[in-house]
């Protein structure tokens, strides 16, 4: 039987206390263009007028039985604010930012940003966040705020931010330093807004920044994360990533976002329960390509390793098919003969 609401259910995960089920959570987008059109909320609208974001989002919980909502569905809110150029796209394509086009190359062409929280594209995921916790008091919100890893990358262009990383150490530490005003005053404003927890994706991906590198630039970084914003973070980075799994789970961040290149078993290992887990169920084959009963296996994977919280490994492919996703509630449903 059920006896904790979906939001008590969240936050118990994330501090690895006791659950009545595992809870479904989606630390990024669940947005699907079937979802669009169920409530007619496509992109881009849903990345820019807070409403028709809000409404998006519900549809996690409203619609596949989530116990969040998670109304960032992009990746670029902030990029956008700080005048990066994007490319909005229509409702089958996220919105990105123009990398051909990156605003700064030193270190020194990085300003203050007095002022930046104020851009519509900031604003929107504030006052969704507002929306969504006057509608659902009993739902986890969980909202989105980008690390000084990606920002770089969205602001000098991947290339040329990696090959700074390796040439220049302190050229790097000064960007990073510069750029990290941005996800705590995020962090910080979305938490006041009335999330409950904070995704924070800091792409320091598996296939291009070595373990050491996370240690090296982002560890102490993330450490500062933890204490400054007021609310459970919860660190999304994709790919393989047991090398660092360590490090990150020494953060005090309450939770990771983890990847399906990485075993459930092995993760719950490198995290030696210093972090809950949440994720792993592979997006582009399983979610995406295959049917139900695959879905349902990756799910009882990671309900049998304990790890904390089930959902997709990252913002899922905007052609998911409905039945996929709600899936995975009748395999937690099914695991804790709930019926
Ligand atoms: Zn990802």
């Amino acid at each position: 039987m059920e006896t904790m609401t979906s939001r008590e259910r969240v936050m118990a995960a994330l501090r690895r206390e006791p659950v009545d089920r595992t809870p479904l959570v989606n630390p990024t987008s669940l947005a699907t263009v079937e979802l669009m059109d169920l409530v007619d909320a496509p992109f881009p609208e849903a990345n820019r007028v807070p409403e028709v974001m809000a409404r998006l989002a519900s549809t996690g919980h409203t619609e596949l039985g989530f116990d969040s909502i998670m109304p960032v569905f992009s990746i670029i809110q902030e990029s956008s604010a700080i005048g990066c150029k994007i490319q909005w796209e229509q409702k089958d394509n996220w919105p990105t930012v123009k990398m051909t086009e990156p605003i700064y190359e030193s270190p020194d062409d990085i300003p203050n940003f007095d002022g930046w929280l104020e851009h519509p594209d900031a604003q929107c995921v504030l006052e969704a966040i507002k929306i969504l916790r006057a509608q659902f008091p009993d739902v986890a919100i969980i909202g989105k705020t980008m690390g000084p890893w990606s920002l770089a990358y969205h602001t000098f262009g991947v290339e040329r931010f990696l090959l700074l990383s390796l040439d220049d150490e302190a050229a790097t530490r000064k960007v990073l330093e510069k750029l990290k005003r941005l996800t705590i005053e995020y962090g910080v404003a979305q938490a006041e807004a009335g999330a409950d927890a904070i995704t924070l994706p800091d792409h320091a991906t598996g296939d291009l920044v070595s373990g050491e590198y996370y240690k090296r630039y982002l560890q102490d970084m993330h450490h500062e994360f933890a204490e400054e914003i007021p609310i459970p973070i919860i660190l999304h980075i994709c790919g393989r990533t047991v090398d660092r799994m360590a490090y990150i789970a020494a953060t005090g961040m309450a939770a990771f976002h983890y990847d399906s290149k990485n075993e459930p078993d092995e993760s719950m290992e490198a995290v030696g329960g210093k972090i809950s887990l949440v994720g792993n169920v592979n997006n582009p084959t399983t979610l995406y390509a295959k049917g139900a009963e695959d879905v349902k296996q990756e799910v009882q994977k990671n309900l049998e390793a304990g790890v904390q919280m089930v959902g997709p490994e990252c913002a899922i492919p905007l052609q998911t098919p409905i039945e996929s996703l709600r899936a995975i509630r009748e395999a937690v449903v099914e695991f804790h003969g709930l019926n």
